[in-house]
């Protein structure tokens, strides 16, 4: 069991990570490659300190270099659960792993775009943000698939390999999943209905609107919302609530970065990573302790 398990590989997870391997504790980074599109897509950054206006992707190498530099390795898999268990986590990835560790500390980011109307009351009833979890129970049935980002075409030629016929909704550029049992709607859906659970899929079409009738919906995209990762977590207009030391209402979990609040800016990111670092440090003394 390692010490801690960061999850998000932004400059707050990144900035967790160094002040861990400084304070020479165990951990796991999860993440992307690429970092995150937060860093890569930036034009000109003005405003950190020692930046003359280089640009996000410079950002990105330089963190990445200063990463192999300390021997700090991304676990390319991302997180579908936390759950806490008695002085200790589990965790578990969308890629079938489960993991465990002392401490959490979260530096997922914030929510990509608004979620469809439907989708929080049908979580677990037809919603899902996981296609390895879940994907098994559409077997020869109908499914909308609401994709946000390109890395997910996998989950969904994955999905349609199960489902019966899978209503492809891509929310962003060049397509390149195909199949016969996929049907593109270049839309954004609506809404999501049912009663005990989903029934159907709403969304635009020539100034009406159009259903579709499914058994399940998945929403891929890259940052969910925090209940749905982590349940009992204290949150406050959509951010995890943390005190000073970004503590959480649960003992031994973190969060750190855009996940906590504004101002979403990389100088408060990566001041909440060191301090959640710290603050874990001080939480595996006392663990020791007692
Ligand atoms: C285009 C653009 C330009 C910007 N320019 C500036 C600027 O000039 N100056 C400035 O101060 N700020 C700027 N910002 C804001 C800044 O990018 C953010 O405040 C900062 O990146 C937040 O860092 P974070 O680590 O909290 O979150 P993020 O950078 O969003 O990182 C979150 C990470 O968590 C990963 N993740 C999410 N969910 C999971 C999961 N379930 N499992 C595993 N991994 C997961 C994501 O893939 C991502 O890698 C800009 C933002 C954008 C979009």
């Amino acid at each position: 069991m390692v010490d801690c398990i960061i999850i998000g590989s932004g400059v707050a997870g990144i900035s967790a990570a160094l002040t861990l391997k400084a304070n020479g504790k165990s951990f796991l980074l999860f993440g992307v490659k690429e970092l995150s599109q937060k860093i890569v897509r930036a034009e000109k950054i003005r405003n950190y300190p020692g930046f003359l206006g280089e640009n996000g992707e410079a950002f990105a190498s330089m963190l990445q270099d200063q990463l192999k530099k300390e021997e700090i390795e991304i676990v390319c898999e991302r997180v579908s659960g936390v759950y806490a268990l008695k002085e200790k986590f589990a965790v578990s990835t969308n890629e079938g792993g489960m993991y465990e560790s002392k401490t959490v500390i979260l530096a997922s980011g914030v929510e990509q775009g608004k979620q469809i109307d439907g989708e929080k009351e049908f979580l677990g009833k037809g919603v899902s943000y996981c296609a390895t979890c879940d994907g098994f129970l559409y077997k020869n049935k109908k499914i909308a698939v609401v994709c946000l980002s390109k890395t997910f075409e996998h989950e969904v030629e994955y999905l349609s390999s199960i489902a019966d016929k899978t209503y492809l909704f891509p929310i962003y550029k060049n397509v390149e999943v195909t199949g016969e049992r996929i049907e593109k709607i270049v839309k954004m859906p609506t809404k999501i209905v049912g009663e005990k659970r989903v029934t159907g899929l709403i969304y635009p079409e020539k100034g009406e609107e159009r259903r579709l009738d499914v058994d399940g919906v998945f929403v891929l995209k890259e940052s969910l919302p925090v209940d749905a990762l982590v349940s009992g977590l204290e949150t406050e207009n959509g951010h995890v609530k943390i005190n000073r030391q970004c503590e959480t209402n649960l003992a031994g979990l973190y969060a750190t970065g855009d996940i906590t609040g504004r101002p979403y800016q990389y100088a408060k990111a990566v001041g909440e990573g060191n301090v959640a670092a710290h603050s874990v440090t001080e939480y595996l003394q006392k663990l020791k302790t007692e």
